[in-house]
């Protein structure tokens, strides 16, 4: 098996690299999907986000009220580091049980965006990074998901920088062109991890 580490900032184009690199044959772990599963009703997970910052955090119907917990933990540290430790220890302990199932000639690709953030790199024999200049992140960003530019420029500023991305790199795929020079750049690396794995 040959472990890739996915990552890149807001609105660079994860989605994109990972979804290509789903068609052409890698298992793709996604954090930001396991993150929703490990706080889905009935798991211990949800039940320590209630322990820990109440009732109020959940929605009429019993599931998680996303934008709740997100002004709860907005600006307060503590609060966002309690939140993180209910969080990510989940998500790790899953992303190992998906890709410790995966066929042993399998490319499994975990799709991290806070990889640098957390410090993830040493666990992957190659990390990917998705680099897009943050003018047009930015652009993107707003046209695509209705996000202010305010908005957007807060997020951007909230996670690591390009150069700290780049400093855990094995590979920097450039996304600032069309979407078919991505795809092409997606295809090349799949050449390379294939030569990777052997
Ligand atoms: P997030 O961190 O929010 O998950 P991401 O890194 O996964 O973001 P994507 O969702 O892949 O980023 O891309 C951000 C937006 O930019 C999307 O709306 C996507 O369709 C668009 N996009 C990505 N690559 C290109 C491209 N080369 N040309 C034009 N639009 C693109």
């Amino acid at each position: 098996m040959l472990s890739v580490g996915l990552t890149g900032g807001i609105g660079a184009g994860k989605s994109a690299v990972s979804a290509r690199l789903a068609e052409l044959g890698a298992i793709v772990i996604d954090s930001d999907v396991l993150a929703r599963e490990v706080v889905a009703p009935g798991t211990d997970g949800l039940a320590e986000l209630v322990a820990t910052f109440g009732d109020g955090i959940l929605t009429a119907d019993g599931t998680l009220d996303r934008p709740a917990l997100g002004a709860l933990v907005f600006g307060d540290d503590t609060a966002r580091r309690r939140l993180e430790s209910i969080i990510h220890p989940r998500v790790r302990a899953r992303s190992t049980e998906l890709a410790e199932a995966a066929p042993d000639d399998a490319i499994v690709v975990h799709d991290v965006p806070l990889l640098v953030e957390s410090g993830l790199a040493p666990l992957y024999q190659l990390v990917v990074v998705v680099e897009t200049p943050e003018p047009i992140r930015i652009a993107r960003l707003t046209r695509d998901r209705g996000m202010t530019e305010d908005a957007a420029r807060a997020r951007i500023a909230a996670q690591a920088t390009d150069a700290q991305r780049r400093e855990v790199a094995d590979v920097v795929l450039s996304n600032a062109g069309t979407h078919a020079e991505l795809i092409s750049a997606v295809d090349a690396l799949w050449e390379r991890l294939l030569r990777q794995r052997g």
